[in-house]
């Protein structure tokens, strides 16, 4: 039996402190006057395994204490439009930061929920001084209030269920043990974290995109909480989105006596949709889809106004301003007919730099050394993460736990990678 299970068996688990002293871990209880016990540990010491293996035995026996976190958050509805609720659960949400030894903020909105700012400092001034980790978060979801009551949280099979569970409550739950964790187990940070949970994320992060944006741009890194691709896949390229708008103006005329004085919105917009469809073109990853459409007031009427919605997913930015620029010159096709468009780029694409596949690497040799095996891939989907990688700032997404079904009824967590992804997000605070 090593020390380390040794310590399993006695009474207050979290009063532990790991030490590295003479070439090995050891293991004291704090004396009186906690805090003066050992000196903070920079996790460069020593060797890789003794710490990894140190976050794997504070995280693993607490699986049972993460899934009742997730309950709680889960139960906590928070729809993005509901400020009500979303207020809540951002007060809830800092309680929890604090408690593990955070520095929280409620950033007032009165545009929507209150965001919450989390920041962890290093008690070494130098390492203080370094540019901090950016985490992000969303803590809205989906799910309008009262879903709970159809589907309340649930575990069975080592799954989770419940609106929001896998997009991204779970996420914050690793945020909340992660940091748990490093406290507890006096693991020197590197550098301060900056932990920015956001109430907006799923309407396109209209309040905290000036947020996220600033962060960013004092940060050495950022790491997204989102749910990963199947497996745990790291997300290290997602597409780039956009929602345009395009309105048809006609003329209205008598469908039967004098059509001739009429100027048909509805065949105008048929004529565009066809030229939309054209500009999807899957070997560049190029999608344009017009999902909407909308004219017309009755049958025997040329219509004099019609509209679509039109979403866009593109990989590079070269590629969003070729499309935007087709979108905004569309030329109508009938002789009288006006088009009108509005909208553009939501989110830049996530592309994957050199600084992002960098990153990605040493986040996979810090895998390793947990056990984990880490892979990546793209999303077609956007997160704040697009916002951050299109300021420069390396960042790896898709960091969340384990599941599938974000958006979907089938919305699950599988329980049993909670604590595996704690610490990898530990372990990447601590050495990245
Ligand atoms: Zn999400």
């Amino acid at each position: 039996m090593t020390e380390q299970e040794k310590g399993h068996e006695t009474e207050d688990e979290r009063r532990w402190r790991f030490v590295w002293r003479d070439d090995e871990y050891i293991i004291e209880e704090p004396s009186e006057e906690e805090g003066k016990l050992v000196a903070p540990m920079l996790a460069s010491e020593g060797p890789e395994r003794h710490w990894t293996q140190a976050l794997l035995d504070y995280l693993s026996p607490r699986q049972a204490e993460m899934v009742r976190a997730l309950g709680e958050l889960v139960e906590h509805e928070s729809p993005s439009l509901d400020k009500g609720l979303l207020d809540a659960l951002a007060a809830a949400l800092c309680a929890r930061l604090e408690a593990v030894g955070a520095e929280a903020h409620r950033l007032a909105n009165p545009g929507g929920g209150d965001h919450v700012q989390a920041v962890v400092r290093p008690a070494d001034p130098a390492a203080a001084a370094t540019p901090p980790a950016l985490v992000l978060c969303h803590f809205d979801t989906v799910w309008p209030a009262g879903t709970l009551r159809e589907k309340p949280f649930q575990v069975e099979d080592g799954r989770a269920r419940g609106p929001g569970v896998f997009d991204m409550k779970a996420g914050l739950v690793l945020l909340l043990f992660a940091l748990a964790a490093i406290r507890d187990l006096r693991l020197a940070l590197p550098r301060p974290v900056v932990a920015l949970c956001t109430s907006d994320e799923e309407i396109g992060s209209p309040t905290s995109r000036a947020l996220i944006e600033a962060a960013a741009g004092a940060a050495a890194y950022a790491l997204v909480l989102e749910s990963p691709l199947a497996g745990g896949v790291l997300k290290t390229a997602r597409k780039g989105v956009g929602h345009f708008v395009l309105e048809v103006h006609g003329r209205a005329a008598h469908a039967g006596l004098e059509p001739e004085k009429g100027i048909s919105a509805v065949t105008e917009l048929a004529h565009q949709v066809l030229r939309l469809q054209e500009l999807s073109d899957p070997s560049r990853g190029t999608t344009v889809n017009v999902g909407v459409v909308r004219g017309g007031s009755r049958a025997n009427v040329v219509a004099a106004r019609a509209e679509a919605e039109i979403d866009v997913r593109v990989t590079t930015l070269a590629e969003a301003e070729w499309v935007a620029r087709i979108i905004r010159g569309l030329e109508p096709r009938l002789s009288g007919a006006r088009l009108e468009v509005r909208g553009g780029l939501n989110r830049p694409p996530m592309e994957r730099t050199e600084a992002v596949a960098a990153l990605f690497q040493r986040a996979q040799s810090i895998g390793r050394s947990l056990g984990l095996e880490l892979a990546e891939g793209s999303a077609g989907g956007a997160s704040d993460g697009n916002f951050t990688a299109a300021l420069g700032l390396p960042t790896l997404d898709g960091l969340g736990a384990l599941g599938d079904g974000a958006h979907a009824d089938h919305e699950h967590v599988l329980v049993d990678s909670l604590p595996s992804r704690a610490a990898l997000l530990a372990a990447l605070l601590l050495r990245l």
